[in-house]
Parts: C-alpha cells; structure tokens; sequence
C-alpha cells in the first residue's frame, strides 16, 4: 500500500504507541482520585498539558483537552457566540474554505440566530487582510480561519487577521487541524484567542485534541459534568490519548525541520513529474503559502471517482478534495471558492505525504497518474 492521504489521518508513530500503552494497562487510575496511584498520573496528565503548551509558546492553564478537532471547533465557536450576544454582537466571520467542523458549527448557530457570513479568498485560497478590515464590525462575534487549508494547504496569514478582528473587539479562531505539528505556530505576537487541534493529524492517536482558550476569557462549558479540565470539559480524562498526543506533539516540534523538508521533496517531485508529462494538469493553491506535504492537482476531464478507483486498485490511498466531502454530491466548497468551476471540482485529487513516504512510492504514482491520463485522452 502507498498511503498518500495524511491529511485525512496519520499513522500513530510506534514511539507515541510505546508511551501510551502503560497508562492502559499499569497507569490506568482516574487522575480525579485523590490517592497516590492516581496523583502520578494526574502529574503525567499535568506535563502532557506542558509539553502542548509549549509547542504554542503559551501557558498550559491556557490548554484544554477534547475528544479532536470537530469538538474543539464547536466548542471555539458556539461559546465564543453565546459571549458576543451578551455583548449585543450576533455576527459569526469565517473564511469560505473553513472545515466543516467550523462551517457546519457557524450553520448551526444560524439557526440559533447567529448573522454568518463568509470572508472570500483569491484564487490562491487567501483570506486578505483588507478583505477582514470591511466586514468585521462591532456586531461581529467571533471571526474564525483556518491556519492551513485540509483540501488545497493554503496557509492563512492568521496574524494580521487576529490583529484586525482584535481591533474590532471580536474574538479570533483558528482551527490549526492541519497546520499544528507541520509548521510553526507560535502564538506569540498574534492576537489569536482560540486555537483547535487534534491529535490523528500529527502522528497521535484518533479521538483525542485540544482547544487553547486565551487566558481570561469568559467562555462557557461544552460539556457539563465533573470538574475536569478546569470546569470547561466535564469527563474523565483520556489519559492514554493525552499521553500519545503529547508525545507527538514533542516529536512534532523537534523533527519539524527534516519532516518538512524530506515532505517537500516527496511533494515537489510528484508535482514536478505529473506536470512535466501532463501540463494540462494544475496545483490548486499557493505555491509558496502551502503545507509542506500537500499536492492537491486538477486533471481536466478525468473524473476523481474514477482516477480514485484505479489508484485503490493500485494500492494508491489518495483523496478526492477533503475526505469529509468524498460521497458528497456536490462539488467542494472549497474548490469552488478558489474559483474552479463545479467540474474541475470533480476532476481534482488531494495527495497529502508524509515524511516516512519514500521517493519510489511517489516515483511509481507518478507513473499511475500519467499512464491513467494519457490514457483518457486517447479514449
Ligand atoms: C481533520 C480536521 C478536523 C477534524 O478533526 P477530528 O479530530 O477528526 O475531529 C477539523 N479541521 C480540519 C482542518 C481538519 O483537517
């Protein structure tokens, strides 16, 4: 198998494996309880909250654990609404190529009554900065885009963009799903308030998170219950979860430099091969403001379902658009946003590689992907 869809999932790497077996099955006490065997790992829950904190140059009173990205929008979005009503400001900002996770939660709080509106990008995928500056008022809420793009890895300039909501009084959400554990993200410097990420998309488990929540702000549970999590998150901790994930964070932050550029490679090569031999095929997205690891590339006239199932064939795991939309009917939001029409939209295959991809592997897709189309043209 050549497992090119990295941005749908990672592969836990053995060594976050290795960490969070213990707390199975010898660490296994709730961190709650007030005896020794639990107390250890209450303190081992403490340091993963360090290590988090960390990775984000903020304070770890500032992290909250979550069961993933999706909960960590919701909960970003739905309290950070319910605090601008009380501040007689009902508007919801988001970029057009936000994950579901926020797109779907701004759509739900529409019904609730929220005014949502969408913040356009160019056709690279960029929110501009002036773009925010006309649409955010004193009604707006919260404004929320995402720091990397799942489908096309555009990177949004986060910074001025939380600069601006600030200075308009509303809060700033990123959803750093994609962009946590790949690029830098230091929040120092920015203005940005709430910040969602989880651990499956860096090489820790599935079904653990985290939401930073700036110190200080009033911001309402999600789920109620027991004390955890400072009040915020009711539930018994995942604790092997927030184990893996810490410890993918850390391994995250010291290999980031290699990662990304052995990511690079892997991707440039696939880019460089497909469009020498078919230059009708393009690169969605930015050049330059992109996730190391992401090809995401139209080939006119050949439908994704089709290019998919040979690829399967091949033992090929690649993505049409976002894997959340695959089984959609309609055409990407995101794509369509950047300007493709509805039928470039379905011709348009995401690779996501990661560093432990290999050169043959990209190598041999290459060759599927121009043997496949060449093929279509000739039919
Ligand atoms: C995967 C993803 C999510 C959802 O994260 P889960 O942990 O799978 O719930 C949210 N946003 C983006 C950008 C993602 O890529």
């Amino acid at each position: 198998m050549i497992y090119l869809d990295n941005a749908a999932t990672t592969r836990t790497d053995p060594r976050v494996l290795e960490e969070m077996l213990p707390y199975f099955s010898e660490y296994y006490g709730n961190p709650s309880a007030a005896y020794q065997f639990s107390q250890r790992i209450r303190h081992k829950v403490d340091a993963c909250r360090d290590q988090v904190a960390s990775c984000l140059g903020v304070s770890a009173s500032e992290i909250y654990f979550t069961s993933g990205g999706s909960e960590s929008d919701n909960w970003a979005l739905s309290s950070a609404f319910e605090a601008g009503k009380e501040q007689g400001r009902d508007q919801i900002l988001l970029s057009a190529i936000e994950h579901p996770a926020v797109y779907n939660t701004a759509l739900a709080l529409e019904r609730q009554g929220a005014d949502v509106q969408f913040l356009p990008v160019d056709k690279e995928g960029v929110v501009h900065p002036e773009t925010l500056e006309k649409a955010v008022s004193s009604r707006t809420a919260i404004v929320s885009v995402m720091a990397a793009n799942n489908e096309i890895g555009t990177l949004e300039p986060i910074g001025p963009l939380s600069r601006i909501a600030h200075e308009a009084g509303a809060l700033f959400h990123t959803d750093a799903v994609q962009a946590f554990g790949h690029i830098p993200l230091l929040l120092e410097g920015t203005q940005v308030d709430l910040l969602s990420a989880s651990g499956h998309k860096f090489g820790g488990p599935k079904g653990v998170g985290f939401l930073y929540i700036k110190e200080g702000l009033p911001l309402m549970a999600l789920v109620h219950g027991g004390s955890q999590e400072r009040n915020r998150r009711a539930g018994t901790e995942n604790v092997p979860g927030i184990v893996g994930m810490a410890k993918a964070a850390q391994l995250a932050m010291v290999q980031m430099p290699a990662r990304a550029e052995k990511e690079r490679m892997l991707r440039d090569h696939l880019i460089g091969r497909v469009s020498a031999l078919l230059p009708q095929v393009h690169l969605n997205g930015s050049y330059e403001r992109r996730l190391p690891g992401n090809a995401s590339l139209t080939f006119p006239g050949l439908s994704s379902e089709t290019a998919l199932i040979r690829l399967d064939m091949e033992g090929i795991c690649a993505s049409a658009g976002s894997a959340c939309s695959t089984g959609a009917l309609e055409p990407s939001r995101v794509l369509t946003a950047i300007g493709l029409s509805a039928q470039e939209a379905s011709c348009t295959l995401r690779f996501s590689v990661s560093a432990q991809n290999t050169i043959e592997e990209i190598d041999h897709t290459a060759s599927i992907l121009i043997d496949m189309y060449q093929k279509f043209q000739h039919d």
